[in-house]
């Protein structure tokens, strides 16, 4: 790899590729794969993402909300695209563009066959979301009979799948609570099933239930963290492999004084004669303020190097002050070997926060 020379996300499609075939050979064959490409692929692309799935076995994709899928449909992907939080104003653009809805309460359910119908839809896919545990989105199980008499009046939407969401699919200490999850799903689904005389596909694992609950696979499982190489414990991180490594560059180097302040409102007092390095990646690029007073560090030539007052928007600054190094030096956010979980972990926050908050204004370089 060459050194970095500004700031830049590094993507490597090779570990992607990886970390899919780890997590499908927890699989059945018969077992659909559906690859969740939201939040622009959890912070790395969600164009070259797709695109290089395309070219794996995966059957379908996931994003959150309408635009992200258009996106993709505009990018040339022809994959099916399961939008998982839908609003109705965007429901005409869905169907425009081939997408398919997560229907997860009566009034979306209404609404999107009201829509469906008057662009003369017939047999348009949707999904239906139950809700079993996470009290978030979804229908609940006593809903069903309501939904079989708004289906039974038309023939604008087909069921593709039911679908539902675990709550603490990778905590050990919840797995009751899991199985519990899980057996109420299928027993809507079997409920569900019996009034409306077919069967969809069933999902409900997402990367830890495909981990740790190989009893639900179901249909067709929906993974993402994952696929970005994280499997939420250090077990399974040793599987995986982080597909985006963020580096930047030193852009200068002072040497201060002892008692001298370092930053915006002064938040930081040297304790003694020391060097700080100023680097091009603030809070706008994703380095939240959180990661600011010492609680989170890059790495320089091998060596942690601590952030020292307040992260700027473009910018901040860590204490080199025992570490060998020039302006112009790469500097390591995080890669395969300085994971985000671990930065994460130093700010009390989760590799799903770090990896997704990586901006729009940083560099993708894909290799
Ligand atoms: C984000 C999301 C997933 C992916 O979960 P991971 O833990 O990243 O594998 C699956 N299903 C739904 C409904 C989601 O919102």
């Amino acid at each position: 790899m060459p050194k970095a020379l500004e700031t830049i996300l590094e993507i490597d499609l090779g570990a992607l590729t990886h970390n899919f075939n780890y997590l499908k050979s927890k699989l059945q064959p018969e077992t659909k794969f559906l690859a969740v490409v939201k939040a622009f692929a959890y912070g790395s692309d969600s164009v070259e993402v797709a695109k290089h799935f395309q070219t794996l076995d995966v059957d379908y994709f996931a994003v959150a909300y309408t635009k992200e899928g258009v996106a993709l449909r505009d990018a040339g992907i022809t994959t099916p695209i399961l939008v998982l939080h839908p609003q109705s104003i965007n429901f005409k653009t869905l169907i425009d563009r081939c997408l398919e809805p997560s229907l997860y309460s009566p009034h979306v359910l209404k609404e999107f066959i009201r829509v469906a119908e008057l662009q003369s839809q017939t047999n348009y896919p949707v999904h239906i979301k139950f809700n079993t545990g996470l009290n978030r989105l979804g229908f609940w199980e006593n809903d069903v009979d309501y939904i079989v008499s708004k289906l039974n009046l038309t023939n604008s939407i087909v069921v593709k799948s039911l679908f539902s969401h675990l709550a603490a699919s990778e905590d050990a200490d919840e797995k009751k609570f899991t199985k519990r999850q899980i057996d109420n799903f299928k027993t809507i689904a079997q409920e569900f099933e019996s009034k409306i005389g077919y069967k969809p596909w069933l999902h409900i694992c997402n990367t830890s239930g495909v981990i740790n609950y190989p009893e639900a696979h179901l249909s067709m499982v929906r993974c993402g963290i994952g696929l970005y190489g994280f499997g939420n414990s250090a077990k399974e991180d040793q599987n995986l492999k982080p597909i985006a490594s963020l580096k930047s560059i030193i852009s200068q180097i002072h040497k201060i004084e002892p008692n001298e302040t370092v930053g915006y409102n002064r938040a930081y007092t040297s304790k003694g004669y020391e060097k700080t390095a100023t680097i091009p990646i603030g809070h706008a690029d994703g380095i939240n303020r959180i990661y600011g007073n010492e609680k989170g560090f890059v790495v320089i030539n091998g060596k942690k190097a601590s952030i020292i007052g307040n992260v700027c928007m473009d910018m901040i600054m860590v204490n080199i002050t025992n570490i060998d190094c020039n302006e112009g030096d790469e500097v390591i956010i995080f890669d395969p070997k300085h994971k985000a979980a671990d930065l994460a972990e130093s700010a009390e926050t989760i590799s799903y926060e770090i990896i997704t908050s990586v901006s729009q204004r940083v560099k993708r370089i894909f290799i």
